[in-house]
């Protein structure tokens, strides 16, 4: 009996292509999605602008940094201040 198991593969990856722009929550006004990230990833800066109040707060990145990384280091920052 040459039967053999069927091997199942696993579903092949669907790789989310996400944009640069990434949107996350105001720290600030705790608006959803309001604030926006611009990486320049040529110049190494990154800077995130919330539209709905205007707060904007800009860090270096580098070639591995991610929108997320910019987001969390506003918080960081503005739990420092405060
Ligand atoms: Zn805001």
């Amino acid at each position: 009996m040459g039967r053999r198991k069927s091997k199942r593969k696993p579903p092949p990856k669907k790789k989310n292509i996400e944009p640069l722009d990434q949107q996350f929550n105001c720290p600030f006004c705790n608006h959803e999605k309001s604030c926006e990230v611009k990486m320049d990833k040529s110049r190494n800066t990154a800077k995130v602008t919330c539209r709905v109040c205007l707060e904007d707060f800009q860090t270096s990145i580098n070639f591995l940094s991610e929108p997320i990384d910019v987001y969390n280091d506003w918080v960081d920052a503005c739990e420092t201040a405060n």
